[in-house]
């Protein structure tokens, strides 16, 4: 089983669909068994949905970073998380 650090380190190559299918098999059955990364996941592609169907330049950077330090003070809470 992977951990949510591992999940989130590919969470990237996950959403552009870069990774093995056994890799991304393996990311997803962990993304249906952790409620926190199932979050990260579903609010990530959404967010990436909505800057799909504007200018490139209008993607910004605080966005990401904004997600990030949401999720490392949800992992900071909650660490029993696989
Ligand atoms: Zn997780």
């Amino acid at each position: 089983m992977l951990t949510c650090k591992e999940l989130l380190a590919e969470l990237n190559a996950y959403l552009d669909e870069d990774t093995t299918p056994d890799y991304r098999a393996e990311l997803e059955s962990h993304i249906n068994e952790c409620p926190n990364c199932w979050v990260v996941v579903d609010t990530t592609k959404k967010t990436l949905q909505v800057y799909k169907g504007m200018e490139p330049q209008a993607v910004p950077d605080v966005v990401s970073k904004r997600l990030m330090a949401a999720l490392a003070r949800k992992m900071a809470e909650k660490k029993a998380c696989h």
